[in-house]
């Protein structure tokens, strides 16, 4: 864990009656914090602080020295202050484990040359909009990779990286990232979910969020972008999510208008090229 995280993920919380606990954060996995995704239709109040209370716990490790009680997160989740303070840090946390991801670009001119990036990059270069994981700070908004989107627009004459590999801390397992925006691509979308979530199932338990929601709908396209399965992206850490749901749509979805600004040099051969798909 970097120091700035170690910094972030130990905290003190006022509890009420002049009660200060001590919170102890942990980066919690996918299938923990990527399923609490509601559809808008399902965002009432009820169903907003049942999700709240779900994320915290996946999120609080210890409270005052020991798991959090269901007593202690309804304490949380019920005072508005006290679920602000936690939910700045919550979001400073993730925007912050998605800061964490490196992709290699690899250079399309020569066999081994690769261009080393973050999402930095790609926000100041493609001239993004701040990205937000949440509604107003508060729920958490689908994933970008929840819905097929247009593939971005692409300057005439530049060439493109030959692939990607990407690296985060939590995720030593990573290797390459694909587009979703190729025919074989769509082709194993609809593989997947015959496969993972088949239609008039009754999923098993435990899988109990599969079926043909937002947040199942991020984990498969996902993991097809990775070439593995629904079951290795939810037990990955959900700071890898962010940070890939993020690459993904820079490198597939984004437009470049201005080459010369996004274009990188290769540190093996000196070509030029845009790292995007
Ligand atoms: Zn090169």
């Amino acid at each position: 864990m970097t120091p700035a995280l170690e910094a972030l993920y130990a905290f003190d919380l006022d509890m009420g009656s002049g009660r200060r606990a001590s919170v102890r954060l942990r980066t919690p996995t996918v299938a923990k914090i990527v399923r609490l995704v509601l559809p808008p239709e399902e965002h009432t109040p009820q169903e907003a602080g049942r999700v709240l209370m779900l994320e915290l716990e996946a999120l609080i490790d210890t409270l005052a020295g020991h798991p959090p009680s269901a007593a202690e997160l309804a304490a949380i989740v019920e005072d508005p202050e006290r679920l602000g303070a936690l939910l700045h840090v919550r979001n400073t946390v993730y925007d912050h484990l998605a800061l964490e991801g490196r992709v290699l670009a690899l250079c399309p001119h020569c066999d081994h040359g690769r261009a080393e990036l973050d999402l930095t990059f790609y926000w100041l270069a493609l001239r993004l909009p701040p990205w937000a994981f949440t509604d107003q700070g508060v729920l958490l908004k689908p994933p970008l990779l929840a819905s097929p989107l247009p593939s971005g627009g692409r300057p005439e004459g530049w060439p493109r990286a030959r692939g990607f590999d990407v690296i985060h801390p939590d995720a030593p397992g990573l290797r390459a990232l694909r587009s979703l925006q190729t025919l074989e691509a769509r082709i194993r979308e609809q593989e997947g979910w015959r496969l993972w979530a088949p239609e008039g199932d009754q999923p098993p338990e435990g899988r109990e969020h599969r079926h043909r929601s937002p947040a199942f709908s991020a984990t498969l396209r996902l993991a097809v972008a990775l070439e593995t399965t629904p079951d290795v992206v939810d037990g990955m850490s959900v700071g890898a999510f962010f940070f890939l749901d993020l690459l993904h749509f820079a490198l597939a979805n984004a437009d470049v208008v201005a080459p010369e600004r996004a274009a990188v040099r290769c540190p093996a051969c000196d070509g030029r090229f845009l790292p995007i798909f």
